[in-house]
């Protein structure tokens, strides 16, 4: 009997959504793949054919659907922080003594877990429907890459019947070990430049912009928190986090089997050295083990601070080691303009990735080691840091070894370096160097800062060396003719189509936020989140630049090795001028979105969703609205929700408002909202 193409489909997601289990949990497939893929094939037809049979967590989703433009940001509640490190058994000793002081008289159980080598992701899934997924960002702030998060497949779409209407896991999506050497190789034989690991490359997948892209790349996961409602607002029962654990297991999601649960800190210690020698089987890379206190009263007891939770500590394993042979010595000329020793090596394999380069910090350090060119050496690879050559075997130096002599010039430019006293390194200290410029502009354009998209390192080679290009704010005077002549090759220009991308992204790097901007200028020590410290607590350029030493010292988190640098800077001239120039190309100079708003705006205190397509404004406008007028924006419905502004195409965050009793607006109500 023929059945409804209704059926047919219901029948076929819950079939495909079957053999996904199949072969991804329990590795286990009924079927082959091609049959999998005819299955799939069928599926999309009938969606294609029938849009409205097309559901949310329709398996067909998971490859991709078409480009989107950037991200829309989500607030994370409670915020995604990062863990303190430990880095021998005395500092995990500490850690865990320094907890039974803060609560004495308790028994503690932990939980550990290996420390996944990737990127954190939120998810959130509402009436058992993964509805959002997003990135850490800077833990309070993260890019929705709901599409993308779709893509992995060991990821559910949806949960089974009974899973709580309001779910909130974090988790690490991470590349495995052999799809990221498949994944190399295949880019080895098409010539393209290989990717230096796993980790790196799911970061950078994570945020790509098509997600067929990233389905292609075949990213996994590992839920590793259940992030339970605080209690005492009527939700359900707190369980320990080994519970949780399991719990999430039973639900169908991902989560890595190692975790145990260790009544002693003898038995933490000893989870962690069986996975330090361990951890070189699995086809995941690994950088420690993370200890968690069991008990939820417990970690509600200690708390956090505002970097990590108190509860949890990370134990690090030791760098892993190789041998290899320094082919060369170079020089490499930073944006500070510090010039710095790179040993180019023999490429060898380290903790699970291929290791061409290692630092060699500064000329001192190279001097003391005796290292030279030709020379067998040990190089270490630990976390996130670059390789580092770590000793030399001397014995094994051939007749014609000479110790390595320091450059005198610049290699970029060629000016006589400088020796700065107290400081180690060598100086270019001419700040039209190309390098200098180079490094500055790269940092400038880069993610964190303005994300300046198709401002690769060729064309900021190319407009650097050419001249076009000597600081930040040139690159706001580009035109698409300027860019479009530029030669690729001897007879590739890059072409109007892409030089028209690249100056619309730089059109739209101009309303970038205040805290990128002041990462962007690369001041020296301030990262990106002292950058977000600073906009805060100044709210305007002005205002940062006429702080005194003492009263950038005032702000927390903040010394004054980072106050004397941020006050040299906007002390100099040439800064000056480099700012007054940005005004004029219409960056901002302000903070727009405050965390909780402008104060005593009328909309103090006020907290709303956004959900489905505005006419009239896109959601990112919407968004600077209510907060101008001292509103805050979250990205989901809970009890805390004052409006939900609802526009075209609402979807499951509207049930939830309705759910919730929470007021919705339709885009009338909220412009007669904004209006007052
Ligand atoms: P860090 O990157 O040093 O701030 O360490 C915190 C990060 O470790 C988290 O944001 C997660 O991305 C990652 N992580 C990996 N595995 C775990 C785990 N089992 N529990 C908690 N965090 C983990
Ligand atoms: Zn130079």
């Amino acid at each position: 009997m023929a059945k409804s193409p209704q059926d047919r489909a219901a029948w076929l997601r819950e079939e495909l959504q079957r053999h996904e289990r199949l072969y991804y949990q329990e590795a286990k497939p009924e079927i082959a793949d091609r049959e999998f893929d005819r299955l799939m094939a069928e599926l999309a037809a009938i969606e294609e054919e029938h849009p409205e049979l097309r559901t949310a967590d329709s398996p067909t989703q998971r490859v991709g659907g078409e480009p989107t433009e950037g991200f829309e940001q989500v607030e994370h509640e409670p915020p995604m922080l990062s863990l303190d490190n430990t880095y021998d058994h005395d500092e995990l000793r500490e850690w865990a003594e320094r907890l039974e002081r803060l609560l004495p008289d308790t028994e503690i159980d932990f939980v550990c877990e290996l420390k996944v080598d990737g990127v954190s992701l939120s998810l959130l899934y509402e009436d058992g429907v993964l509805a959002e997924a997003a990135t850490r960002g800077n833990g309070r702030v993260g890019d929705l890459v709901t599409a993308n998060a779709r893509t992995i497949r060991t990821l559910p779409l949806r949960l089974p019947a009974g899973a709580p209407a309001r779910l909130l896991v974090r988790a690490e999506t991470y590349m495995r070990r052999s799809v990221f050497a498949a994944l190399n190789e295949e880019r080895e034989a098409s010539g393209q430049e290989l990717y230096a690991n796993p980790r790196n490359t799911t970061a950078g997948t994570v945020r790509l912009l098509d997600s067929r892209d990233v389905a292609r790349r075949r990213l996994d996961l590992a839920c590793y928190e259940w992030v339970q409602p605080a209690g005492g607002d009527g939700n359900e029962e707190r369980r320990s986090h080994g519970d949780c654990l399991a719990a999430l297991a039973d639900l169908g999601l991902p989560v890595d089997g190692s975790w145990r649960r260790c009544a002693s800190l003898e038995e933490v210690v000893a989870f962690c050295d069986e996975w330090q020698a361990k951890r070189g089987e699995l086809d995941f890379e690994t950088d420690g083990v993370v200890v968690k206190v069991d008990d939820p009263e417990l970690r509600e007891r200690l708390g956090t601070t505002a970097k990590a939770p108190r509860w949890a500590v990370a134990f690090k394993f030791e760098a892993e080691q190789a041998e290899t042979v320094v082919r060369a010595i170079n020089a490499q000329v930073g944006r500070t303009g510090a010039v710095t020793p790179v040993a180019e090596l023999e490429p060898v394999r380290v903790a699970g990735t291929t290791v061409k380069r290692a630092t060699l910090h500064n000329y001192e350090d190279l001097a003391r080691k005796d290292v030279r060119e030709g020379d067998a050496v040990v190089i270490e690879k630990g976390g996130d840091i670059i390789p580092k050559v770590v000793s030399v075997f001397e014995e094994r130096r051939g007749p014609g070894s000479k110790p390595f002599e320091p450059p005198t010039t610049c290699p970029v430019c060629g000016e006589k370096l400088y020796q700065p006293e107290e400081e180690a390194l060598l100086r270019c200290v001419n700040a039209a160097c190309p390098a200098v410029v180079r490094e500055a502009i790269r940092h400038f354009a880069s993610r964190n800062a303005m994300d300046i998209e198709g401002m690769g390192d060729w064309l900021v080679g190319e407009l650097v060396g050419g001249g076009l290009v000597g600081d930040p704010a040139n690159l706001y005077g580009l035109t698409v003719e300027q860019l479009a002549d530029l030669r690729k090759t001897n007879d590739a220009r890059l072409g109007e189509k892409a030089a028209a991308r690249t100056v619309a992204s730089l059109a739209e790097s101009k309303g970038r936020s205040l805290s990128r901007l002041i990462y962007a200028l690369g001041i020296r020590f301030v990262g990106d989140a002292t950058a977000a410290l600073l906009a805060r607590r100044f709210g305007r350029i002005e205002a940062l630049a006429a702080a005194s030493a003492e009263e950038l010292e005032e702000v927390e988190d903040i010394g004054s090795r980072i106050a004397e640098s941020v006050r040299a800077f906007f002390d100099s001239e040439r800064n000056q001028d480099l700012l007054r120039r940005l005004e004029d190309a219409g960056l901002q100079f302000e903070e727009e979105q405050t965390e909780t708003g402008a104060a005593d705006g009328p909309l103090e205190g006020k907290t709303f969703v956004l959900t489905g397509t505005l006419s009239g404004m896109t959601r990112n406008e919407a968004a600077a609205r209510i907060t101008a007028l001292g509103g805050k924006v979250t990205g989901s419905v809970s009890g805390r929700t004052d409006f939900l502004v609802a526009g075209e195409k609402a979807g499951s965050k509207l049930r939830k408002a309705e759910q919730l009793e929470v007021e919705v607006l339709d885009e009338a109500g909220f412009e007669e909202l904004l209006a007052g």
